[in-house]
């Protein structure tokens, strides 16, 4: 949109962009606690990692992985990772646009043609010729709430939680793999962080995810409880000794996972000048959250020219 000569603003609840491609800190190590890597299929995104690793960005990553047979070292797509974290891969899509962080929108108020965007504080800003909303389906519901032609369809989504721990071990204890997924009913992935291109470690950074079904159960539990078990959980598979982590924290991500998406690439009203987007639209990774902007951006372009 910016290309096309749009001015655009971007509103973000938390401290910083990204969502759930996300680097977080725990002690002096970073840990990518959402999106573990991205793959691109589809050309737009393809080309846009291929400019991110010649760029210093992202990376190519190889990890010694035993995934049950499903994408091993045979993968067909490379695993790109940013470094020097996940984050890092979609800083540059937001160097030509206006970012507001610690932002939630909390309402968005459609009058004479325009829309403003109001905040929690009850302070407001506008007027917007259109508006794209690019959160998980149920907070895009919350958003949209008036517009049934975008709200109706979003009752089909279904998203899951996913807890993801973080652990910083001063040894490396693991067997010499790097990553292993479906592990139990409770454990889906367990990668070690530090064998990411351009992360540096003396022991071993671990990245935990938790199963949707899992997750789901203990939805409301404390995050020191389920880092307590999920963490016992780990030691039993990988038959560890009886070590405490130097440092370990769980974080939700509340709605994680896509488990059933819209089927449609992104939606837009051109009578409302609104639109939705994200990974749920019709699919449940970043180049499906990526394609599925692109497309509003470019409806927008068409709907406003
Ligand atoms: C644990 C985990 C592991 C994953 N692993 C992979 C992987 O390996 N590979 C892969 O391709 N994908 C993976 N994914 C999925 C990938 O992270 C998502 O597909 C992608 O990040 C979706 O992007 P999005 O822009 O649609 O939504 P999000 O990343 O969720 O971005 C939405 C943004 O909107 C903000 N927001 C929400 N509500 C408001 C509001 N009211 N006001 C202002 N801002 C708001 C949020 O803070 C967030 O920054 C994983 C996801 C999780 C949770």
């Amino acid at each position: 949109m910016r290309r096309a000569g749009f001015f655009v603003e971007v509103f973000e609840r938390e401290r910083t962009i990204g969502g759930r491609i996300a680097t977080t800190r725990l002690g002096t190590e970073t840990f990518d606690h959402g999106a573990q890597y991205v793959t691109g299929r589809t050309t737009a995104f393809k080309t846009y990692l291929d400019e991110m690793v010649g760029l210093g960005y992202a990376a190519r990553w190889h990890p010694r992985a035993s995934l049950n047979g499903r994408e091993g070292a045979g993968q067909m797509q490379p695993w790109i990772v940013g470094t020097p974290g996940m984050s890092s891969i979609v800083r540059p899509l937001a160097e030509s646009v206006r970012v507001h962080t610690g932002r939630k929108v909390h309402t968005l108020d459609r009058r004479d043609k325009a829309w403003h965007v109001w905040f929690e504080d009850e302070t407001s800003m506008g007027p917007f010729h259109a508006v794209a909303v690019a959160v998980p389906a149920p907070e895009a519901q919350l958003l949209l709430g008036r517009i049934d032609e975008l709200i109706q369809p979003l009752s089909r989504v279904r998203m899951s939680p996913c807890w993801s721990m973080v652990v910083r071990l001063d040894e490396k204890l693991l067997p010499d793999q790097d990553v292993y997924s479906d592990m139990s009913e409770v454990i889906r992935w367990i990668a070690r962080n530090n064998t990411k291109p351009g992360r540096v470690s003396n022991g071993d950074s671990l990245v935990i995810h938790a199963s949707p079904a899992w997750s789901r159960k203990t939805e409301d539990a404390e995050p020191e409880a389920v880092a307590d078990e999920l963490w016992s959980e780990v030691s039993h598979l990988l038959a560890l000794p009886p070590v405490r982590p130097t440092r370990m924290t769980a974080h939700l991500w509340r709605h994680g996972l896509v488990d059933q998406s819209l089927g449609e690439t992104y939606m837009y009203s051109s009578e409302h000048h609104a639109g939705v987007a994200g990974d749920w639209c019709h699919g449940r990774l970043a180049e499906h959250a990526f394609e599925s902007g692109d497309q509003l951006g470019r409806a927008i372009i068409n709907s406003l020219t």
